[in-house]
């Protein structure tokens, strides 16, 4: 039986009366998914400017962040404020942020330039913002030829915006961009119209089905498989690399290519020393590592950023909060392990929620994985989601990967050995590498800097 492509299902009327006919799909959609909602039952109040609260909450749902209200560090909006919550969240992912670090002027309209920046920050668009939103369909510029960034724009027009970015059979032009093969790992798996469970359900697919998937949204992917496109969780998904038919990006290569910024995260430092064992600490086997894969790095157009390059102590969220400042494209945090002697092995660490890159996270932590396992052919622990906090609070593809265990004589030999050292750092190099050839860049050229 031939069934026609199913996408977006026609929602449910939200019940506004006030809604024009050129947003009202798109605002029943975010209505379906309790992205918006109205000023009461039948209105939206469509053409009232949106304000930053406002789009700090849209944004909040979509990504499925924690919006429960809180203090929020602004000194004009207390925890006593329903937006206050989603507020927080989106500052804390980088996606917004106050005025003087004080105030963030919740009443404030938005302009379609800030407008432009949040999606592109929510969405991890490249920062050329304006640009990103065109070249994407998702929006267009104005009649006068501009993008108008020092206009306001009204709730519907954030949500129509809103909806393009989620959704793209919403956009203004269709672009494919299914690379990742994917694969479900458990049975009866809903694919819904959006990315959570409040969206519709247009099917469900088999543990095992073979899945095309393109951009993730808050833990859920956009796939397409048989007849369906629409969202899967993320977390029932496993990567099987990227679509091999994908034209590769040729065009401009080193431009592309300097244009991307890896984060290398040696763990730990100064005061906190990290695991140790077998007269190895953590800290300096790491550091040792990440400054051996920069030294890589640097011979390419990459553009190359350490969290650290000296045995100094930085926390946890400057390290996340450094790579969004510095523009991170992928971020990769080296470790390595620590248990009872007997334990050894290699494992490669992806976050499946919050980062809104999960299968890229997968897909890059796989190929990280894949190279260190030939490198030092320890035992494979395999590419796990795990809730830490570098990959947890990041808003790019991140992986965090654990060499082998400090704890364990034969692994420690391994990082004892500088030629095991070297092995090692050039096949981090290689996976990152890797990862970018499934993206469709080319890097063939680059393999040889390690050789
Ligand atoms: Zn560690």
């Amino acid at each position: 039986m031939i069934v026609p492509l199913v996408g977006i299902k026609p929602v449910q009327a939200a019940g506004f009366t006030d809604v024009p006919s050129r947003a009202l799909k798109e605002v029943n959609y975010l209505a379906e998914g309790k992205i918006v909602n109205g000023t009461s039952a039948t209105s939206f109040t469509p053409y009232k400017t949106i304000t930053r609260s406002e789009a700090a909450v849209f944004i909040g749902r979509t990504l499925q962040l924690d919006g429960t209200p809180r203090s929020t560090g602004f000194t004009d909006l207390g925890s006593g404020s329903f937006t206050s919550g989603y507020v927080q969240a989106v500052v804390e992912k980088g996606i917004m942020s106050g005025y003087d670090g004080k105030k963030f002027l919740p009443y404030k309209a938005v302009t379609r330039g800030e407008m432009a920046g949040i999606l592109a920050k929510a969405f991890g668009y490249s920062s050329n913002a304006e640009k990103a939103l065109m070249d994407l369909g998702i929006a267009s510029g104005l009649p006068d030829g501009t993008f108008g960034s020092n206009q306001t724009i009204t709730r519907a027009d954030f949500a129509v915006f809103l909806a393009r970015s989620i959704h793209p059979e919403f956009r203004l032009k269709s672009l494919g961009g299914f690379t990742s093969k994917l694969r479900s790992t458990t049975g009866n798996l809903n694919v819904r119209s959006g990315p959570s469970t409040s969206f519709a359900s247009l099917g469900k697919i088999a543990a095992n089905t073979e899945v095309a998937g393109a951009h993730s949204i808050g833990g859920w992917t956009y796939v397409k498989t048989g007849n369906k496109v629409g969202f899967i969780s993320a977390s029932y998904l496993r990567s099987e690399g990227t679509d091999v038919t994908t034209p590769p990006v040729t065009e401009n290569n080193d431009a592309q290519l300097s244009g991307q910024t890896i984060i290398l995260d040696p763990g730990h430092g100064g005061t906190d020393s990290g695991a140790v064992g077998n007269g190895l600490k953590e800290k300096d086997v790491v550091l040792k590592m990440g400054l051996q894969v920069n030294d890589l790095l640097k011979q390419t157009p990459f553009n190359v950023k350490m969290t650290r390059s000296t045995d100094t102590f930085i926390p946890l969220k400057t390290r996340s909060t450094f790579a969004k400042n510095n523009g991170g494209d992928i971020f990769v945090s080296i470790h390595v392990n620590a248990a009872s002697a007997s334990a050894s092995g290699t494992e490669t660490y992806y976050y499946a929620a919050g980062n809104p890159y999960v299968a890229d996270s997968q897909l890059l932590a796989a190929k990280i994985q894949a190279r260190m396992l030939a490198a030092w052919d320890l035992k494979d622990r395999g590419v796990k989601p795990g809730d830490l906090s570098v990959l947890r609070e990041n808003n790019m593809p991140a992986a965090l990967a654990e060499l082998g265990f400090i704890s364990n004589a034969g692994d420690a030999a391994k990082m004892k050995s500088d030629y095991s050292m070297k092995v090692m750092s050039n096949a981090i190099y290689y996976g990152i590498l890797d990862y970018y050839k499934e993206k469709g860049y080319n890097v063939d050229s680059l393999y040889k800097v390690a050789e």
